[in-house]
């Protein structure tokens, strides 16, 4: 019989990115004694790659900026399918999270006169990402990281989560097993907050790291949690299409942000030509009229290459398929006739560095050939707007995994600030759930044995399929048939080929030993992407309509008939998955004002500034 070792505590959080450590951080204020659980190692998580900054309304650099226009900024990029509560509590609290992070010692970039420097980002109305760099991300975590250390977090590395553990409908903890050793571990828990990032890596393009699986959605939901929004993928406008060995990676939009431009094979700045008519009136119109605006005249008008990501990369998907694109596949994005080199190196090192490294292209010197990669989901594990609580008892979700705040489609730099507002709330109402378990609860053992057998599983089963083969299959059918742009029949066929790789998923061969071993690590992973998939699938098929970050050939249109649902994504006892049609919550009448407000001279007439 397999051995596993146990280990119990009040509040268990999966994930040790931004969300989960600022998650830890809040529960062990509360007084929890607190594990956190990482596929990596404490200070590697996906949010270190987080390059432009993240977004708060402190007014630092424009004192027009408040909550009001950071509200209204966000619903207007989700499409208004955001939940309007999460939007209010993230956009009043996100100036406190930032000033905390800088108590916390975190050093971010000053204006000239000492304080938090704030950058222009796509969608935000004013300069609004407050940056270290394009190293935000990484100072994010180091400072979440030291203080969480010094808070005596207990952090389990290099350590997946395989099954949550559930007893009469409610999560009791989680079954794990170590890497490096092949090792299970079981994690008795009074809560469990899930923090385990985004889903990029069910895609071929991604600049999503190895870790970005989608397990959480897949673990969630196969509990009985809903997950919401999930046929919102973003594709971000701009990650690298050539050299190879780049191919993916991001280009933050922080080089748009400093005045680089996009360009066609005929030299045009075609984002004049794609603003749409929700935009119309708020970006310039002429090319002497941006470079005004990044001259620093106030009275001219963003440029295009601005518009939220969505519309960017429908431009360039666009300006590709008519012929137009560069000889890659993609279009170019030029910073380096634009900005001297040094400032380039100055305002942008990691992109400059990166590039030049693992590309030897010199973006000082050349354009960079971009096009749209998967970047991000909006949709996500549903929660409670206050609480971060799932439907299912003792389940807290947080960061990437939760869905519900970006709606359509995430502005840039929403997601830091996200981290660390719900992250906070989600470990706090984790804690004062777990202090209220008085009673006895069990973890059954029976479950966890049959959860230790299912995942030895490949290593029993000598004619069964290469889980590398399988991954691969999955990634590229996603990618082609639940991309960028999706269609009903590739949909279906999608669905189809996804039930095929279900079947396929549990009959995996792996050899070898436990400790290290890759092939296993992903046959177990192949079983959550496909779950996830399919919820992304059946969400996308339902739209029938284009919006934010789902667009639909068939239905290139929004209807407004969808601009007033959500889709929600239920598991039926037999184990299959439903879409579910919700209503929004109704938006209360003075926040509506505010949201709908047609530019920022009527935002300040209804909110009096
Ligand atoms: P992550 O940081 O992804 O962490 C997830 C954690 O969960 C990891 O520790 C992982 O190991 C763990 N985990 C996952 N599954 C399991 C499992 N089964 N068992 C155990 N542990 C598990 N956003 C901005 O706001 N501003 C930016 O400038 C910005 N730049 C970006 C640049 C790039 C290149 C990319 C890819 C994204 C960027 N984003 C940016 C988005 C942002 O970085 C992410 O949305 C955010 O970091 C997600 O944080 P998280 O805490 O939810 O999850």
């Amino acid at each position: 019989m397999e051995s596993y070792t146990i280990h119990d505590y009040d509040v268990l959080v999966i994930g040790a990115g931004g969300a989960g450590l600022r998650a830890a951080i809040a529960a062990m204020e509360m007084g929890a004694k607190v594990g956190v659980v990482t596929k990596s190692l404490l200070g590697k998580a996906h949010t270190v790659m987080a390059e432009g900054g993240m977004a708060a309304a402190l007014g630092n650099v424009r004192p027009e900026d408040n909550w009001k226009v950071h509200f209204r900024d966000t619903l207007k990029g989700g499409g208004m399918l955001n939940n309007w509560k999460m939007v209010m509590n993230y956009t009043k609290e996100a100036p406190e999270r930032v000033r905390e992070l800088e108590r916390w010692g975190a050093v971010f970039d000053r204006t000239p006169d000492g304080k938090i420097n704030q950058r222009n980002f796509g969608g935000h109305s004013y300069p609004r990402l407050a940056h270290v760099g394009d190293r935000t991300g990484l100072e994010l975590i180091r400072t979440l990281q030291d203080h969480a250390v010094k808070l005596g977090v207990h952090a389990h590395m290099e350590t997946t989560i395989y099954r949550l553990l559930t007893d009469a409908g409610r999560v009791v903890g989680a079954l794990g097993f170590n890497r490096q050793t092949g090792e299970f571990l079981v994690f008795r828990a009074k809560a469990v907050v899930l923090a385990t990032g985004g889903l990029g890596r069910i895609y071929q393009i991604t600049s999503n790291s190895w870790e970005c699986t989608g397990d959480g959605f897949s673990l969630a939901s196969m509990v009985g949690a809903d997950l919401i929004d999930m046929e919102f993928i973003q594709f971000h406008p701009t990650g690298m299409v050539w050299p190879p060995s780049v191919m993916g990676i991001l280009v933050t939009e922080g080089v748009r942000g400093e005045g680089g431009v996009l360009k066609n094979s005929l030299g045009r700045r075609f984002m004049f030509d794609n603003i749409p008519e929700r935009y119309k009136g708020e970006f310039a119109e002429t090319e002497e009229e941006a470079e005004r605006w990044l001259q620093g005249d106030r009275s001219a008008r963003r440029p295009p290459e601005l518009l939220t990501r969505d519309v960017v990369a429908r431009a360039i998907r666009k300006e590709v398929n008519e012929g137009r694109g560069s000889p890659h596949g993609g279009v170019f994005l030029d910073i380096a006739s634009r900005r001297p080199a040094d400032y380039i190196k100055k305002k942008l090192p990691s992109m400059y560095h990166q590039f030049m490294k693992l590309g030897n292209l010199d973006i000082t010197k050349e354009p960079m050939e971009v096009g749209p990669t998967c970047h991000y989901v909006m949709g996500g594990v549903r929660v409670d707007p206050d609480t971060q609580a799932t439907n299912v008892p003792g389940l807290y979700a947080a960061g990437e995994v939760a869905g519900g705040l970006h709606g359509a489609n995430r502005l840039g730099g929403n997601s830091l600030s996200d981290l660390v507002v719900f992250g906070r709330r989600a470990g706090m109402a984790a804690a004062e759930y777990a202090a209220q378990q008085t009673g006895s609860f069990q973890v059954d053992e029976a479950q966890v044995r049959a959860y230790i057998a299912e995942a030895l599983q490949p290593f029993n089963n000598p004619q069964g399929e290469n889980p590398f083969a399988l991954m691969k299959e999955l990634r590229a059918s996603m990618q082609k048939n639940a991309g960028i742009m999706r269609e009903e029949g590739e949909l279906k066929a999608q669905l189809d080929i996804l039930a095929d790789l279900k079947k396929r998923a549990w009959n995996t061969s792996v050899s070898g030993s436990r400790a290290y071993n890759p092939g296993w690590h992903t046959a177990l992973d192949i079983r959550l992407m496909v779950e996830v998939s399919e919820a992304v699938v059946l969400a996308a098929l339902a739209r029938k309509e284009s919006r934010g970050g789902h667009a639909r050939l068939d239905y290139p249109d929004p209807d407004p008939h969808f601009a007033k649902i959500n889709h929600v994504i239920k598991r039926n006892p037999d184990g299959s998955l439903s879409v579910v049609a919700e209503p929004l919550p109704e938006m209360p009448e003075e926040l509506r004002k505010i949201a709908e407000a047609k530019d920022l001279k009527e935002l300040s007439e209804i909110v009096g500034a």
